[in-house]
């Protein structure tokens, strides 16, 4: 990969993320074939067609009683462009996942860098474990605009600085902060996608609830919605049996 030339290096901003499904292999049928070796040996993988509602209720009980090696027989890796804040968060998820991020060492970063967006809820109210977050003011939104560009685009000279002056990437990155975007590909399955989602979104349907920073919940909802196109069946179960991952 090339480094875009200085007079590219023009910071931006942006409130959203990127989450792109590059590669996948992964359905319903694939939780069925892996199910169905318990009862019935080996079998062809396109279990689903031969009888739908029977397929739909196995994959129900598997979720409801938590057998879940059956869930694990399937692949989807995301492209994710997100903030720094985020990756922390989410390489928290060590069972089932792999990650490969872009480097600060090899490449000199880009200057793209996170302000919330307007519907982004500032302020939080209550006590540790017991908040809720409510909507900024008006103030409250151009003061975290402002101060957020001022600091980033300040912070970002000084890194260009010592990189001009033969400092290298790798110590020069330490004046960056975690807005600062970065990316990766995440490689998991259904069963560790479900976790994650369990923990890392709020759902009405979720019998235990999760209090997840919007920020990686955006990135979540992203995700959430390639899987369910992949694996219908296996997303409504997960639904209705709470958002429990079995
Ligand atoms: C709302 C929220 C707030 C959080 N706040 C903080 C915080 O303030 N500080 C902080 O440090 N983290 C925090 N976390 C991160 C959290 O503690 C977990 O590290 C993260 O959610 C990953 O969950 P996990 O360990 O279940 O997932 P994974 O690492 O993917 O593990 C999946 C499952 O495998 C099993 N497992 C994995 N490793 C072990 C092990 N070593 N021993 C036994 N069983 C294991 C467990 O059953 C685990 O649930 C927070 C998470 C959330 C969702």
């Amino acid at each position: 990969m090339t480094d875009t030339p200085a007079e590219d290096l023009k910071p931006s901003f942006r409130s959203d993320v990127t989450v792109e499904l590059v590669k996948h292999s992964a359905g319903d049928s694939d939780v069925l074939w892996a199910a169905r070796v318990s009862t019935a040996g080996e079998q062809s993988l396109d279990e689903l067609s031969k009888d739908p509602e029977r397929s739909k209720g196995l994959i129900n009980f598997l979720m409801r009683d938590r057998h879940g090696s059956p869930f694990e027989h399937n692949s989807m890796t995301f492209f994710i462009s997100a903030p720094i804040f985020v990756f922390r968060e989410f390489m928290r998820h060590r069972v089932g996942w792999s990650y490969n991020e872009e480097s600060g060492r090899y490449r000199e970063l880009q200057p793209v860098f996170y302000v919330p967006g307007a519907d982004r809820k500032l302020v939080q109210e209550g006590r540790p474990g017991k908040y809720v977050f409510v909507e900024g003011t008006e103030e409250q939104h151009k003061l975290v605009e402002r101060t957020m560009e001022d600091s980033y685009i300040q912070a970002y000279e000084k890194y260009q600085e010592m990189l001009a002056a033969g400092v290298a990437r790798e110590v020069a990155r330490a004046v960056l902060p975690v807005g600062l975007f970065s990316s990766m590909y995440a490689t998991c399955n259904a069963r560790s996608l479900m976790h994650f989602l369990g923990l890392r979104t709020q759902h009405e349907l979720a019998t235990v609830p999760s209090f997840p920073q919007r920020e990686i919940e955006m990135v979540g909802e992203k995700m959430e919605e390639h899987w369910a196109r992949l694996m219908p069946l296996t997303h409504a179960a997960f639904n209705k049996n709470g958002r429990v991952a079995p």
